[in-house]
């Protein structure tokens, strides 16, 4: 279920402890002028995504990582099913990592904040971040 909750926030855009409030402030990663603006605080739990200067430094790591997958994705469709040459396959995957950048950015990032926010029902309720109760038991 976890996987299922990290998948929903990073195709939806949703913070990663309720599912209510959006992370960015574009919903479309393509609007260049507004790849990096996100939101400071969750409008429906009031999380505050960037948790000390350099948070996000960490995405980085993530980025890599889906970086590197999608390097094997494309090998293996290299292999099995193109057969191009290494040519017109270095330029097929380096085009497709430049048009690819914006989502994974996005997406290194939302993975980078799940790693460490989980989701919890209880936070979709809109008086949930005041309850000092829930916040203990979510810990
Ligand atoms: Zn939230």
């Amino acid at each position: 279920m976890v996987i299922i909750e990290a998948l929903y926030s990073m195709f939806a855009n949703k913070c990663t402890r309720c599912h209510k409030g959006d992370i960015f402030e574009e919903k479309n990663p393509y609007k260049l002028g507004k790849m990096f603006k996100m939101h400071e605080t969750c409008n429906h739990c009031h999380l505050k995504y960037d948790r000390e200067p350099g948070f996000f430094y960490g995405a980085m790591y993530v980025s890599y990582a889906l970086t590197v997958g999608w390097f094997i994705i494309w090998f293996a469709l290299q292999s099995y099913v193109f057969q191009w040459s290494t040519t017109v396959f270095l330029t097929a995957f380096i085009s497709f990592l430049v048009l690819s950048s914006p989502l994974t950015l996005r997406w290194s990032r939302i993975i980078w904040l799940n790693i460490f926010f989980r989701y919890h029902k209880e936070y979709e309720r809109k008086d949930a971040a005041y309850s000092d109760d829930l916040k203990e038991a979510c810990k």
